[in-house]
């Protein structure tokens, strides 16, 4: 089923997420959720966060992203990105590789939101799957970035905060009114239960 994506504004998005300790029918069913709620938003990536669970839990799917290329490679070989995906990454950890290159990004999280974010070009990634097994491997481009933007998300960090000034000073407006429309319907929800 989909669920309702976190707007900015909703404190869990700066929560710092707990380690999975087991695969549970419920982490299964969270899993396969937020593939459901990441294709029918569209994105390319999300967070445990963004549907208010603070835990160390992503999915990317970068398929539909096709004028924005990544590269894998497994155990050193070059790999099908498309086969890999959608891909769960539990308890992620990752070493940056390449120099940091500048590149738009956008966020569920901040519906119609856009900024260039630098981030390193490639990056090597340990996690465990979506069934617990172990992952490594190292990717670039689109995917690199997107495991980057969504691993900050599991430690509280919203791509706002890797914006350059100017960027920020510009969107402002934005953010404050976004900000301010999340906490409104908090509060009008607090109110009801
Ligand atoms: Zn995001």
């Amino acid at each position: 089923m989909t669920l309702p994506v976190i707007q900015y504004g909703d404190p869990v998005l700066r929560k710092k997420g707990a380690r999975v300790e087991q695969i549970t029918p419920a982490i299964q069913q969270l899993i396969a959720d937020m593939f459901e709620t990441m294709e029918a938003a569209s994105g390319v990536g999300l967070a445990a966060q963004q549907v208010g669970q603070a835990l160390q839990l992503l999915v990317v799917d970068v398929r539909e992203a096709k004028d924005r290329p990544s590269t894998l490679f497994l155990g050193g070989q070059p790999a099908d990105v498309a086969e890999f995906m959608p891909l769960a990454l539990l308890n992620p950890q990752i070493t940056p590789l390449g120099a940091p290159v500048a590149g738009p990004e956008g966020c569920l999280s901040f519906p119609e939101l856009y900024a260039d974010v630098s981030r390193p070009e490639s990056i090597e990634v340990k996690a465990l799957g979506k069934d617990g097994q172990p992952l490594e491997f190292r990717c670039g481009g689109l995917l690199a970035r997107a495991i980057q933007h969504e691993l900050d998300h599991l430690n509280g960090i919203l791509f706002i905060d890797r914006m350059g000034l100017e960027d920020r000073l510009d969107l402002k407006p934005k953010l404050d009114q976004l900000q301010f429309e999340t906490k409104a319907s908090l509060a009008k929800k607090a109110k009801k239960s």
